[in-house]
């Protein structure tokens, strides 16, 4: 079934009964530039969007990334964000509709629904079923273990346009591991995820070694962060040297060639989130994204109000410069901007300036990761 969706000028078709069936209708350019390659899976919706943004008179929230819970099923010791104490703070239905309908307003195009584990939530079922409904592309991460019957019949129905599960050790047997079995043989996309840490280390070699075998990428991420739930993760960390050898597994030498340096000072909020992308908490406020501090809290402010607060905010803050940073060598590896920088108000502008001792440890993560 085809459903028709428009951001301004620019419109395009979505077929909810399939993963990611997307044609575009209006604007010839576009259609001329990008059908093709659309049409052959040699581009990603994420350029779509990109073009689509570049035509916006201000920020608006086309893809967001909402974090519906902080609880899980599962408790890794190393995990920033799982709380299971947090149920009452997680937003209703009607606050759950009344998002939906603004953001379907702006154009919402493309959502990542994660937690937590996004299933645990009671609201999971309905919420994902009205966005697709609507055409909007909806990407799950989760810990894989919640696919029941019904769930499945959900997504044989509506499938995601694409599901990460992130594993944790290398028992093929477990539900994960079966899970990623019927997502491939249901043709949805997936990409597995293992978060490499002192304790699973040793399964690594027998996790690739399965998705090998079953012909579905493998991401490794082995940076951990202490989030605010108490949780001090970095005694599970690896050692730098580890570290960086996985980095350098999974950046290839391609990627690792230098690329061109920005001759300009870069600006603090260059990402695509300043342009069309939002974060939603699992206490319903709303920010840029999960790593910019600033908040509104959609319960106080009134949905629609905090979406204007957002778009005001990014649209006076995405000039300001990053003090301290003219690029450099490593920039293919740095992930500085407003939200790591220190903020700094001056007569009413913010100035963001990147944290002393940076810059060398990126340059020094660089230097290992060529040489
Ligand atoms: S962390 Fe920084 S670069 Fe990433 S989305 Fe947030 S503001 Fe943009
Ligand atoms: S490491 Fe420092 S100088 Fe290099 S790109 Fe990042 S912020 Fe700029």
């Amino acid at each position: 079934m085809l459903v028709k969706r428009h951001i301004q000028n620019f419109a395009y078709w979505v077929d909810i009964a399939r993963s990611n069936e997307i044609e575009i209708e209006i604007e010839i350019e576009i259609e001329k530039e990008y059908a093709p390659l659309l049409a052959k899976g040699e581009i990603g919706f994420e350029q779509l969007l990109h073009h689509a943004a570049d035509n916006l008179r201000g920020h608006r929230a086309l893809s967001v990334f909402w974090q519906l819970t902080r609880r899980c099923n599962f408790s890794c010791p190393f995990c920033y964000i799982r709380d299971n104490s947090q149920r009452q703070l997680e937003a209703t239905y009607e606050e759950i509709e009344e998002l939906i309908d603004c953001l379907l307003e702006e154009g919402l195009a493309k959502v990542v629904l994660t937690g937590g584990e996004c299933l645990l939530s009671e609201h999971f079922d309905h919420l994902y079923s009205r966005l697709k409904s609507e055409g909007v592309l909806v990407t799950i991460y989760t810990n894989g273990s919640l696919f029941n019957e019904s769930r499945k019949d959900l997504f044989r129905k509506l499938p995601p346009y694409s599901v990460e599960v992130t594993l944790y050790d290398c028992d093929a047997t477990s539900q994960p591991f079966a899970t990623i079995e019927w997502l491939i043989e249901a043709g949805i996309p997936v990409l597995c995820k293992f978060t490499a840490t002192k304790s699973n280390i040793d399964h690594l070699g027998a996790v690739r070694q399965w998705c090998d075998e079953h012909q579905v990428d493998l991401r490794l991420d082995g940076r951990l962060f202490n989030g605010d739930n108490g949780i001090d993760a970095q005694v599970l960390s690896l050692e730098e040297p580890t570290l960086i050898a996985l980095e350098k597994d999974q950046m290839g030498a391609v990627s690792l060639d230098r690329s061109p340096l920005e001759s300009h000072a870069r600006k603090a909020l260059g990402c695509a989130a300043a342009k069309y992308g939002a974060y939603v908490s699992p206490e319903f406020k709303l920010g840029l994204c999960c790593d910019y501090p600033l908040l509104w809290d959609m319960r106080q402010e009134g949905v629609r109000n905090a979406l204007c607060l957002l778009h005001d905010f990014v649209d006076r803050e995405k000039e300001a410069s990053l003090v301290g940073c003219s690029g450099c060598e490593a920039q293919i590896l740095c992930e500085m901007c407003a939200a790591k920088a220190e903020s700094i108000k001056s007569n009413d502008k913010t100035m963001y300036r990147v944290p002393l001792g940076y810059c060398d440890e990126v340059r020094t993560r660089y230097l290992s990761l060529i040489g």
